[in-house]
């Protein structure tokens, strides 16, 4: 998912700033978006499913009321299926007031959580764990002297993955999990503009400076006074990154905790020529998330690099389209083939990940029957072999092809005439040693994880 929210010190038309940032983040999420806006306390709303250019008409946007404060979301489901309900932010009414909250990550420990609460009388309308974290914050807030005060104490329940921005009537905070695995930064605009989001870029679309990013465990919370930092609390943990942000999931053009995404894949590109160098014609890049890993393959082999395939710049990411047969789909209607630069070619092929190996087989039969003569798959990630808990779809071990074969056995299925992976160890020299997960390829987790994985077991 990606997250944005503004604080502003004056009036303005504040939906459009979100409309803004949430365009520069809809890679990060295209099943459902979200915009709640807050003039003078005064919360107005609109979410629904579909992408935010859909979603978000020109009319809709205009019956959007002017505010000081605003929150967004774009959502990809990893707890919840995809329905209205699960739109995000979510929006509460509690004994105090109000709230919106918008969330990226997955807590690893919410089933647990949400069965405490509705033992204890709780009821919940979505199925989203994102409820989970609105209901424990609201009722510490009946407590305690302040809302950044109750997100404190809820962060020491809180396991696992969560950026979170949140707006009261008169605060917006963000919130970084301990471990920090997901991303979240925040910035200003020349007029004093106030903006936080999940990536730099969406700070730069809509005009603002990176100040910097959100530290692992931190809150912000910003008002009428300015910004406040409250770091003392839910114990000191080492950073844990998710790696695959750097390699998939975050925008190339991103800077996530001072390494920017684009040096990262390059970087993964090269040391991928250094594992599994090949005689080569070509080098070709898999659009998006491979082209840059493809760069830093040709720049260390010294084998050119050519545009060999290209993309509809119409249609999502594939893998957010649930059920297999409409990925099948989706992947000819994604891709074509430059024949020229690839027919009778030994071509090097990048791509950033394979989960099931459809789309990867899918490609190698497109440049196949383009007159493809050998090609060498080269993969900037480590193979997948364990899911993931924290946010990012990576299923269960009978879902990932690299549990069940072994890397020739994948080569073969997917029709490449060898594969090489990113080697785990090399993930440091790719991404620093500033903390990172690397969980659904090694096995260590950060927290412990729950026994009850299922995307819809609450439903
Ligand atoms: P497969 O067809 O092997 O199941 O899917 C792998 C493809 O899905 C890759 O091309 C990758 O770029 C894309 N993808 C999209 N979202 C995700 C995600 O959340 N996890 C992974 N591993 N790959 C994803
Ligand atoms: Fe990222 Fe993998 Fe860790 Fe999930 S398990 S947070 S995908 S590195
Ligand atoms: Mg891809």
């Amino acid at each position: 998912c990606g997250v944005f929210g503004v604080f502003s010190p004056y009036t303005l038309d504040i939906s459009s700033v979100v409309y803004y940032g949430l365009y520069a983040l809809q890679h990060r999420g295209q099943e459902s978006c979200g915009i709640v806006v807050n003039d003078d306390g005064v919360f107005t709303s609109h979410k629904d499913l579909g992408l935010v250019g859909e979603v978000f008409s020109r009319n809709i946007l205009a019956s959007l009321p002017s505010g000081q404060m605003a929150v967004g979301h774009v959502r990809y489901g990893t707890t919840g299926g995809t329905n209205r309900n699960n739109c995000q932010p979510i929006e509460v009414n509690h004994q105090k007031g109000k709230m919106a909250i918008a969330h990226n990550g997955n807590l690893s420990n919410a089933v647990k959580l949400r069965n405490e609460l509705e033992m204890s009388g709780a009821i919940f309308h979505t199925t989203s764990d994102t409820e989970t974290i609105a209901y424990i914050v609201t009722k510490e807030r009946l407590t305690c002297g302040s809302i950044e005060e109750a997100v404190s104490r809820a962060m020491d329940v809180l396991d696992g993955a969560y950026s979170i921005v949140l707006m009261s009537p008169q605060k917006l905070i963000c919130a970084r999990d301990p471990y920090g695995f997901r991303p979240l930064c925040y910035g200003k605009t020349a007029d004093g503009m106030y903006v936080a989001a999940s990536e730099s870029t969406a700070l730069k679309a809509v005009g603002a400076e990176v100040i910097r990013d959100v530290l692992p465990g931190e809150i912000l919370v910003f008002d009428r006074n300015g910004v406040v930092s409250r770091t003392e609390h839910c114990g000191k943990k080492s950073k844990k990154l998710c790696s695959f942000e750097y390699i998939y999931f975050a925008r190339p053009d991103s800077v996530i905790d001072g390494i920017p995404v684009h040096a990262a894949r390059f970087r993964a590109g090269e040391i991928l020529a250094k594992h599994h160098p090949i005689e080569a014609d070509v080098v070709i890049g898999v659009p998006d998330s491979g082209l840059d890993a493809a760069l830093g393959y040709s720049k260390a082999s010294g084998i050119p690099y050519a545009i060999g395939l290209i993309k509809n710049k119409y249609i999502g990411r594939t893998f957010i389209s649930p059920g297999q047969s409409s990925r099948l789909d989706q992947v000819k209607i994604k891709l074509s083939a430059i024949e020229e630069n690839v027919r009778g070619k030994r071509v090097v092929l990048v791509d950033d990940s394979i989960v099931r190996g459809t789309t990867s087989g899918r490609i190698v039969k497109l440049l196949r029957d383009a007159g493809a003569e050998e090609i060498y798959l080269r993969i900037s990630s480590p193979p997948f072999l364990h899911p993931c808990y924290y946010g990012t779809d990576i299923d269960s071990e009978e879902h990932l092809i690299a549990c069940r074969h072994s890397v020739s056995e994948i080569a073969d299925i997917i029709g490449a005439n060898a594969l090489g992976y990113l080697p785990t160890e090399e993930l440091k020299a790719m991404i620093g040693n500033g903390g990172y997960c690397s969980a659904c390829f090694d096995g260590c987790y950060p927290t412990p994880i729950p026994s009850d994985t299922r995307k819809d077991r609450f439903e």
